[in-house]
């Protein structure tokens, strides 16, 4: 028998993490394996918690099973990529037709592919902290060097133009947005974003517009299109099914490259170059996208008042409320809370073993602050989408745990 040595990952990998399915959620897995019931507040999956995608998109699919047998376009289906199209132009996005579309498999893919269309080893790409952390590792897989900038709870978890612009280097090359926010829920104002735009502008910056939340807005608050005010400057704006259309499991994501076609065009031949190395996306669940974009989002009728998750993100802030050991800024958008541990409560607070205490004595899983690429955070990360009796007793078992720290 040869001797055999282990294989070897790569060394990319050392830096890379996704906590959201990380080693906490294996552990989460164990304990049900064993026959434990665990409260998932990890993954921001809507089909996981009883919300169905809507029908008309389920029928498209279904009924366009038998032509989807073939390759289809590298950038998506026409029928779908024009559908896009339609909406960023009723946004204000400027120079976008179908050409500069892509539909993939998932926002995910495309956050990889817009990246490694743009940097060289060493390039920076301005980040939020905390970040989707999908953002950090396609950055660091495609030779680039996340710098972030901080989007404080004391702020409103809203990032200060000044802060990001000090951090520009000569080898800074984009500025990713996340609008909506995960994890914090903050929606930005459009006041923000042309500061944040000027910035891009002043250092030839690509922004990168995370938008999958764009429809996902609770109590009035409202979601400024980045491309509308970019104008004429590069833009890639992100939108799909996953989020606003709770359908996850379609891995339909499409990006939209906005602004001048004189400063755009060999950064969208690159895409499309890329986008034609994997063949195309999958082809049957793209025919969702046009009934999607062609009706009102359903999702308004869950985030209003009386809908179930106005009623979640309702009984999560009653939650915090009621605890003397932490604060929330209340979400304006998306699927989640960040609540935060007060510091008076703990001083030197590890959030990585509060996590852990919650899922072992409590059977509830979160994911850490830290995961989102903040050090030392005093927060976790809770999805809003399970029944609303479910996350009233969470509360009352993630005060179990905080008090038994805290009297420690
Ligand atoms: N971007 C953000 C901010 C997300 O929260 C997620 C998923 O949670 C994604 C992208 C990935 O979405 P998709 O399902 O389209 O790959």
């Amino acid at each position: 028998m040869p001797v055999v040595a282990s294989i070897k990952p790569s060394a990319h990998l050392a830096e890379v993490r996704y906590e959201i399915r990380g080693a906490l959620n294996r552990r989460a897995r164990d304990m049900e394996a064993s026959g434990l019931d665990i409260i998932k507040l990890n993954i921001g999956n809507p089909g996981r918690y009883g919300f169905e995608a809507p029908a008309h998109l389920r029928e498209a699919v279904a009924s366009h099973l038998h032509q989807s047998d073939a390759y289809g376009h590298e950038q998506g289906l026409e029928l779908a990529r024009e559908a896009i199209a339609e909406q960023q132009r009723a946004r204000g996005a400027r120079g976008v037709d179908i050409e500069h579309i892509f539909i993939g498999n998932g926002v995910s893919e495309l956050i990889d592919l817009s990246l490694r269309a743009l940097l060289q080893p060493g390039d920076e790409v301005l980040l939020p902290s905390p970040d989707y952390p999908l953002w950090s590792a396609a950055t660091i897989l495609n030779d680039g060097t996340p710098r972030y900038y901080r989007c404080l709870a004391e702020n409103d978890h809203l990032p200060d133009p000044d802060e990001i612009e000090a951090l520009v280097t000569p080898r800074t090359r984009a500025l990713v947005l996340i609008n909506p926010n995960n994890p914090t829920g903050a929606v930005y104002p459009r006041a923000l974003l042309e500061r944040l735009v000027a910035v891009a502008a002043r250092h030839k910056l690509l922004l990168l517009c995370d938008e999958i939340y764009d429809e996902v807005l609770y109590d009035g608050a409202v979601f400024q299109p980045l491309a509308e005010v970019a104008g004429d400057l590069p833009c890639v704006s992100f939108g799909g099914l996953s989020k606003v259309h709770r359908a996850c499991g379609y891995r339909v994501g499409w990006m939209s490259l906005s602004g001048s076609h004189a400063l755009t065009a060999d950064y969208r031949d690159a895409l499309q170059l890329l986008a034609a190395l994997r063949l195309c996306a999958n082809m049957a669940v793209q025919w969702a996208v046009p009934p999607a974009l062609h009706s009102a989002p359903t999702i308004n009728a869950l985030t209003a008042a009386g809908g179930r998750l106005h009623e979640a993100r309702r009984l999560v802030m009653e939650g915090v409320a009621a605890s003397r050991h932490l604060d929330l800024v209340a979400p304006a958008g998306a699927l989640y809370a960040f609540p935060r541990v007060r510091a008076e409560s703990f001083g030197e607070f590890d959030d990585n073993a509060f996590a852990l205490r919650l899922l072992e004595e409590e059977s509830v899983l979160v994911v850490p602050g830290s995961s989102f690429n903040v050090p030392r955070s005093h927060h976790f990360r809770l999805t809003l989408l399970p029944p609303p009796a479910q996350l009233m007793e969470v509360f009352v078992r993630i005060d179990r745990v905080l008090e038994r720290m805290a009297s420690e």
